[in-house]
């Protein structure tokens, strides 16, 4: 069948775009897993936007370029902040109970931002504003959502029966999650909003689906792509085997909890920042990962003990209540910890409508590199680019509809020449290898010899992974794991060719930064 319009990804950038465009065209949402799996529904913090009357737009542009160390584009940081305050008045208007009232909202204030400017609902926004978006969508006749689908490649011209070189996008080719089956969805239109790449890494607080399957699609059809080696990680995740991506708020250093040698208890933090365990988020994660690196070990622990236990219980309510579940009483007890990946920076690369460089193609949030966050993301900016742009694309695709083709026709997937695998603990054993060598070599403090080493993996674990998707019929673990790798490979790539470091990129090796900011743009 085909649709006006195909959008992959039901978080707020997918779902924002499709309810701008449903007033005017057929929408079809595609979502791997549930249509509440990606990270907009994790999201615990809130969105940034200047709403208070001391704040000002050129407040917000100047924190949001300080964070990204001077690589962000000053031309998309103005535009998504003027933006904000619009965006946040349409979802109050869908029905996000942001807490204070009407045009008194609650502003909050957080790491990097010189002013309160941070709209929320509790400590869960994300879940509030999913939760609006899809009711929303769910209720209007012109989307169709549909879950349980895997995206395995974009339809180019060379997938139409009369075959074109051209890169023109017709939509994509989805597994039926539940029957394996693989269709074609062609669309005059496709939208990627599939979020960010966080599960290249083997501790990270995304969603288990983040495995970048929007930014190697983009980039096996041809799209550039940006400033991959820019990751953010967050200082203190629970280290527990079961339980991989349960946040320990930096509150608990806030209100004095130390970073302790699991084995010795010493205190380390006095020796890498004066201001110890207050140290902004950047250098907690660096001093956490060097004696994690330095002795071999797992984790370090977090440790607020020392604090009376009604205080914590008292501040601390759900991490206190989550961590007795796994038999640590914090009260009494050190709680084991390590950074852990939080935020994709880079992706697909994308101007101020949404465009990217294949025609037919448009992209918002998590998976693009729009020039909003340079080389480090400010806190809560991101879901606020998400609505932006998922804005933008909506807009840009109405404007020059009339001159957009009609798809061509489309050739079914070929399974002829493939059969079901029967070494699925191939898949299982690379997935874990990336990421643990993403983990320990392309992580928070990286030299050339440790990427050189990770890139000799990947090399290795292309010609494997490539082999078994040649031969197995398609599942979702196989396209996870074909866009995790090529992920890795974007990023190791990236950080081996920035000789500096900046932002959220530090390499032992060039610990300087470079007079001249640039972006690190591959071709395909
Ligand atoms: C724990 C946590 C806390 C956060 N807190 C904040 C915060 O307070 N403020 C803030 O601004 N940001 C926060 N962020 C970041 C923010 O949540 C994300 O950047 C944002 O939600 C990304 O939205 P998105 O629409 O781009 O992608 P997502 O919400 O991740 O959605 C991706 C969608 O793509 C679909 N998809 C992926 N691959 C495929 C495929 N192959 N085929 C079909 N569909 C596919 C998924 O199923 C999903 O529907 C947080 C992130 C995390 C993990």
């Amino acid at each position: 069948m085909i649709h006006d319009v195909l959008i992959i990804g039901s978080g707020a950038a997918g779902l924002t775009a499709a309810l701008a465009l449903a007033e005017t065209r057929k929408v079809l949402v595609l979502a791997k897993g549930s249509l509440t799996g990606g990270s907009t529904a994790w999201a615990q913090g809130g969105i940034a936007a200047v709403l208070d009357t001391g704040d000002t737009f050129e407040n917000h542009i100047r924190d949001t370029m300080v964070a990204g160390a001077g690589l962000n584009r000053r031309e998309t940081v103005e535009y998504v902040i003027e933006q904000a305050p619009g965006s946040i008045q349409r979802l109050v208007d869908l029905g996000v109970p942001f807490n204070g009232t009407g045009s008194d909202l609650h502003l909050t204030r957080e790491g990097g931002h010189s002013h309160r400017r941070i709209v929320h609902v509790d400590d869960a926004t994300g879940w509030a504003v999913q939760e609006a978006l899809l009711n929303a969508a769910m209720a209007h006749d012109n989307i169709t959502l549909l879950p349980g689908r895997a995206c395995i490649d974009l339809i180019t011209g060379r997938n139409a029966e009369r075959y074109s070189g051209s890169g023109r996008i017709w939509g994509a080719y989805a597994a039926d999650e539940s029957t394996g089956k693989v269709e074609a969805h062609v669309a005059r239109a496709t939208i990627l909003a599939a979020g960010g790449a966080g599960r290249c890494y083997r501790f990270s607080t995304a969603p288990r689906g983040a495995t970048g399957d929007g930014i190697a699609m983009a980039w096996r059809a041809g799209a550039r792509v940006a400033n991959m080696e820019f990751m953010q990680f967050h200082p203190t995740c629970l280290y527990n085997l079961e339980v991989k991506n349960f946040l320990i708020t930096e509150a608990v250093r806030g209100e004095g909890g130390h970073l302790l040698h699991p084995e010795t208890g010493r205190r380390f933090m006095p020796d890498y920042d004066e201001r110890g365990e207050l140290a902004p988020r950047d250098i907690v994660a660096r001093a956490i990962d060097d004696q994690i690196k330095r002795y071999g070990l797992d984790f370090v622990n977090l440790d607020i003990s020392h604090r009376p236990p009604e205080f914590v219980r008292e501040h601390f309510p759900t991490i206190h209540d989550k961590l007795l579940g796994l038999g640590i009483d914090m009260t009494r007890q050190p709680i084991p910890v390590v950074p852990a990946q939080h935020y994709t920076c880079g992706g697909v690369i994308v101007d101020l409508d949404a465009r990217t460089d294949l025609p037919g193609l448009w992209a918002a949030g998590e998976c693009t590199e729009s020039g909003l966050h340079g080389a480090n993301r400010l806190a809560s900016n991101s879901l606020l680019e998400c609505f932006v742009f998922g804005e933008a694309a909506a807009r840009d695709i109405n404007s020059c509809w009339t001159d957009l083709d009609e798809p061509p026709a489309i050739r079914e997937w070929d399974e002829s020449r493939v059969t079901h695998s029967d070494e699925e603990v191939v898949i299982k054993q690379n997935w874990t290898e990336i990421r643990r060598f993403m983990w320990n070599y392309v992580g928070i403090v990286r030299s050339t010899k440790r990427l050189e080493r990770a890139a000799r993996r990947i090399d290795l674990l292309g010609r494997e992974i490539d082999e078994y998707y040649g031969a197995f019929r398609v599942t979702t673990d196989l396209i996870e794991l074909r866009n995790l790798h090529q992920c890795a490979e974007l990023i190791v790539r990236s950080a081996l060719s920035r000789h500096e470091s900046r932002g959220l990129h530090f390499t032992l090796d060039y610990p300087e930064t470079d007079p001249v900011a640039r972006d690190t743009v591959l071709v395909p």
